[in-house]
């Protein structure tokens, strides 16, 4: 943070660590340079980046008592639309499609909506600060690009990145709403995009919408490859078609050695496939480095979630739509997000909640590739205080009396974020 420096430093006391014990953190520049055992002295390394502590004229560290509180990583909102939310918006009543679920209806209805409403920079502020008060502080969000709207929502999201920068950080993927080969001029527009910032490159159902694998393909890892950007397609597509386009990307993924960079959304595929062709599919995906998100939707099969784990693939989380044109759900809390996929997944046993609370936490921070996260030495100093006994606890009891620290600041209380 810019208006951090090195010799900037915070005591948390008295924190309840995912082990059950009590430890006190020092934060040293907005990261963890101590973690010791609640009670014990600074360290000699703190000591030494802190001579000032107690010398007249200088100030001391400010010192806050988490109160056995417990302190959990910050969350990951994984796959997010911040440009197409109507979040703090007038309500948009949902329009149901005329003859069953049809995407390009829909883009339809959202192109409409969208025409009525606040801008988007207002909205987009109003969901990522409702993420930011709920404890997620990195986030990817999809922005639409395609030949009706160009990069009116690419620039009007880079802007808003740009401005929160010191509160959340945020990867943007150039997502073609409409298609790629089926909206001519949209591939130039996601070269374009990612030519403006864009991080990541997306894509939309090659098989029902463009009619096309290969080619919507071709032109994903093309635009990846030139601008070193990572990959996020969007996969709606169900049964033998769904399984085909992943390991299609899996294939890819491997071939390019793009392992760590390359993630499928939603691949509902993967959640009504035989057991024979799912345990290969995580094999395909786990040796190529692909990342499954899912948001364990209300009405759809998605991908099992312990299964996948299992296989060793990285399955993670987010929002996805929040009050769009989608659907009317979504409140921006990956807590309550870890909830639902354990429910969805029929999770009981302490070690099953904790491994949907890990899809929100590390597993989201290791498909998106953030460096130094988590509660350790190094690490930065982004986490979140809550009322619980314990992991497991958090993901029941969804406590929302949260405070947010963002590099060992409170950024946020009780889902709001606080005046900077
Ligand atoms: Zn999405």
């Amino acid at each position: 943070m810019s208006e951090q420096t090195m010799s900037e430093q915070t005591i948390f006391r008295n924190a309840k660590l995912a082990d059950g014990s009590l430890a006190d953190f020092f934060v040293t520049g907005g990261r963890f340079s101590a973690i010791v055992p609640a009670g014990k002295a600074p360290p000699a390394d703190f000591a030494a980046v802190a001579p000032a502590i107690g010398t007249p004229g200088i100030v001391d560290p400010a010192i806050i008592d988490l109160d056995g509180q417990l302190v959990v990583p910050a969350f990951v909102e994984g796959h997010i639309h911040l440009d197409t939310s109507f979040y703090g918006d007038a309500w948009r009543p949902h329009i149901p499609c005329t003859n069953g679920f049809d995407v390009r209806e829909r883009v339809a209805f959202q192109a409409r909506n969208l025409a009525a409403a606040a801008p988007m920079a207002e909205r987009a502020k109003n969901q990522l600060e409702l993420c930011v008060g709920n404890g997620s502080l990195a986030m990817r969000s999809h922005v639409m690009v395609d030949a009706s709207v160009g990069l009116s929502h690419v620039e009007t999201i880079l802007a808003v990145r740009e401005k929160y920068r010191d509160l959340i950080d945020i990867q943007l993927v150039a997502f073609p709403q409409s298609g790629i080969l089926s909206s001519p001029g949209t591939a130039e527009l996601l070269d374009e995009a990612l030519r403006l910032g864009c991080d990541l490159v997306g894509g939309l159902d090659p098989a029902s919408f463009d009619r096309d694998v290969k080619g919507h393909l071709d032109v994903v890892f093309a635009l990846a490859r030139k601008h070193g950007a990572g990959v996020d397609i969007h996969l709606h597509d169900g049964g033998a078609l769904g399984l085909f386009q992943v390991e299609e990307i899996a294939a890819r993924t491997k071939a390019l050695g793009m392992a760590g960079h390359v993630a499928v959304s939603h691949a509902y595929g993967l959640g009504d496939i035989p057991p024979d062709a799912l345990a290969r599919a995580g094999a395909m995906l786990a040796a190529a480095g692909v990342a499954i998100m899912t948001n364990a939707p209300g009405n759809h099969a998605f991908p099992p979630v312990a299964a996948l784990r299992q296989a060793g693939v990285t399955v993670f989380s987010g929002s996805d739509n929040i009050r769009d044109s989608w659907w009317p759900y979504g409140d921006g809390d990956m807590l309550n997000r870890a909830n639902m996929i354990g429910y969805r997944s029929g999770f009981y046993e302490d070690r099953e909640l904790a491994a949907a609370f890990d899809v929100v936490t590390h597993a989201g921070a290791r498909a998106l590739g953030l460096a130094d996260y988590g509660i350790a030495v190094g690490a930065k100093a982004d986490f979140v205080a809550m009322p619980a006994q314990h992991v497991p606890e958090a993901v029941v009891a969804v406590p929302k009396d949260r405070t947010v620290y963002r590099r060992g600041k409170a950024v946020a209380r009780d889902g709001k974020v606080l005046a900077r």
